[in-house]
C-alpha cells in the first residue's frame, strides 16, 4: 500500500544560479584512436551469455549497426570506421549489464550506407531500426506500444541537471536541425501534440517551430519530467507510475536536431554534445564521438585529475561517479564532471539528527527523515509502504542538504533497484 499518492508535489524551494556560458565556442574533441561501445542488455537477457554479430579482427564502418546476436532491436552503432578489437561483457551499477565493444580506429572513414536508404521512409519501423542509437536515447518504442497510447511529446530544451549547457547549446545552434527533425517525429510516429520546453531566459524566438512553444523557469528541481507533467500539463503522476503511463514522454533537443540533421545528411550521427566541468568549475560545451575514453577529452581540455579526485557522468545532483577515465562518452552523456578530492562533499557515518532540512526541500513531500531509516536497514518494502519510496522523483535535493551527510540519493535509488529486482523474481516464479 502507498501510504500517500504523488498529490504533494510543491513547487520547487531550492534555486541554484545557472552557469553562465560564451555558448559561441564549442570544442571539437579529435577522433580517439579507438572508442568502446557500450550496447545495454535489455532486462530480460541480463543473465544470458549473449554477445554481437561481430567478432574481433572484423572491420566496421562508421554509422554501422552491431546487433545482439540474438535480438536485432537491441543494438549499437558504430560511431568510428575501424576494427574490433575486444567484446566483453561490462557490468554496470544496479544490475545493468553491457557487452562493450573496443573498436580500434583507421582511416580513411567510411560511412555505412544503410541508414541513408532506411530513412528514405518515415515510418514507424525506421524507429525500431535505428533511432534508439540516437543522441540522447529516444525511446520511440513507448509511441507503438499496446499499454497506454502516447499522444504528447516534450521536447526538452531545458536541461536535467545543474552544470549542464546541453540542451541550450542545442537550441541555440542547432535551431534548423532541430526543425527538421520535429517534422521527422511528427511524420514517424503520428504524435497528436508536440510541445517544444525551452528555458525563460533563452533570449530566442521560436516561432517558426512547428511544435507548441512553452518556456520554463531554469529553477532546479523543476526541469525534471514528473515536475514538468505537473506544472507544464496540468497533470499529476501517481506513486510507482511513469509519464508514459499518463500519455506523455520527453526526448531532449539534440535528439530531435540529430534526427534532423541525419535526414539532411544521410549519415547517422555519432557524435555527441557534452558540457564538461573541470576543477575550475568553468563549463565547456565539446562534441566528440559517441565511445571516445572520458580521458581523451581531459587531454584535450587540459584537465588533470590526481588520486581520490571524482569524475562524475551526468551533474551535480543525479550524476554517477565512475572509477575509470577509460569510461566512454554514451548517447546519453550530456555532462561530465570533475571534482578536486577536496571539492568533493564528505559522507559520513553520523546517524540522522532529525534536522528536517530534507523533509523541507523534498518537491515531492516524502518525509525523508523516516525513510532513509528503513533505507538504511534494508527494509525495503516498508519504505516503500509506509514512507513513500516510490513519490520521490529522485531529484537528489535531500543529500544535498543532508546535514549528517548521509548519501540519501544512492539509498535511494538502491531501495527502488532492489524492490523492482525482487518483484520481477516473485512475479517470474509465479
Ligand atoms: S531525491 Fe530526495 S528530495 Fe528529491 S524527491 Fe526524492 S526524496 Fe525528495
Ligand atoms: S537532512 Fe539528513 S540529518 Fe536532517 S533529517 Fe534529513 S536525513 Fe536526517
Amino acid at each position: 500500500m502507498i501510504k500517500r499518492s504523488f498529490l504533494g508535489l510543491a513547487k520547487p524551494k531550492f534555486e541554484v544560479q545557472r552557469i553562465g556560458l560564451p555558448l559561441s565556442e564549442v570544442k571539437e574533441v579529435p577522433m580517439p584512436k579507438q572508442v568502446t561501445l557500450m550496447l545495454k542488455k535489455p532486462p530480460e537477457r541480463m543473465a544470458g551469455t549473449d554477445t554481437v554479430a561481430l567478432s574481433p579482427g572484423e572491420t566496421v564502418r562508421t554509422g554501422q549497426k552491431i546487433s545482439l546476436s540474438s535480438d536485432s532491436e537491441t543494438y549499437v552503432i558504430s560511431s568510428v570506421t575501424g576494427t574490433i578489437a575486444r567484446i566483453k561483457p561490462f557490468a554496470g551499477d544496479f544490475g545493468n549489464a553491457f557487452i562493450a565493444i573496443t573498436i580500434d580506429v583507421t582511416s580513411p572513414e567510411v560511412f555505412d550506407e544503410a541508414f541513408a536508404k532506411r530513412a528514405q521512409s518515415l515510418d514507424p519501423a525506421l524507429a525500431g531500426a535505428f533511432l534508439s542509437a540516437l543522441p540522447g536515447n529516444p525511446a520511440f518504442s513507448v509511441f507503438f506500444r499496446e499499454e497506454t497510447p502516447v499522444t504528447t511529446l516534450g521536447i526538452l530544451g531545458i536541461e536535467p541537471d545543474l552544470a549542464s549547457m546541453t540542451r541550450r547549446f542545442v537550441l541555440s545552434h542547432q535551431k534548423a536541425a532541430l526543425q527538421k527533425g520535429i517534422e521527422a517525429v511528427k511524420a514517424i510516429t503520428g504524435v497528436d501534440r508536440v510541445v517544444l520546453l525551452v528555458p525563460q531566459d533563452a533570449g530566442m524566438d521560436f516561432k517558426d517551430m512547428a511544435a507548441e512553444v512553452r518556456t520554463v523557469a531554469a529553477a532546479y528541481p523543476g526541469t525534471l519530467p514528473k515536475l514538468l507533467m505537473k506544472d507544464v500539463f496540468g497533470q499529476t503522476v501517481p506513486a510507482g507510475k511513469t509519464c508514459e503511463d499518463l500519455g506523455c514522454t520527453f526526448f531532449s533537443a539534440e535528439s530531435v536536431a540529430a534526427l534532423g540533421t541525419a535526414l539532411e545528411t544521410g549519415r547517422f550521427p555519432v557524435e555527441k554534445v557534452i558540457t564538461v566541468t573541470g576543477k575550475d568549475q568553468k563549463p565547456v560545451v565539446v562534441t566528440a564521438k559517441i565511445g571516445t575514453p572520458v580521458k581523451v577529452i581531459f587531454d584535450e581540455l587540459g584537465i588533470v585529475t590526481g588520486h581520490l579526485d571524482r569524475v562524475v557522468f551526468g551533474g551535480p545532483m543525479t550524476g554517477s561517479a565512475v572509477y575509470t577515465e577509460d569510461y566512454p562518452v554514451l548517447p546519453d552523456t550530456d555532462a561530465i564532471l570533475v571534482q578536486d578530492k577536496t571539492q568533493i562533499p564528505p559522507l559520513s557515518q553520523y546517524p540522522c539528527i532529525n534536522c528536517g532540512e530534507c523533509v523541507r526541500i523534498c518537491p515531492a513531500r516524502v518525509p525523508v527523515n523516516m525513510l532513509v531509516r528503513y533505507l538504511e536497514a534494508g527494509r525495503y518494502d516498508e519504505a516503500a509502504d509506509l514512507y513513500d519510496l516510490h513519490c520521490c522523483i529522485e531529484c537528489g535535493l535531500c543529500s544535498f542538504v543532508c546535514v549528517a551527510r548521509i548519501p540519501i540519493f544512492q539509498y535511494i535509488r538502491l531501495g527502488k533497484f532492489e524492490l523492482s529486482r525482487m518483484h520481477a523474481a516473485e512475479a517470474h516464479h509465479g
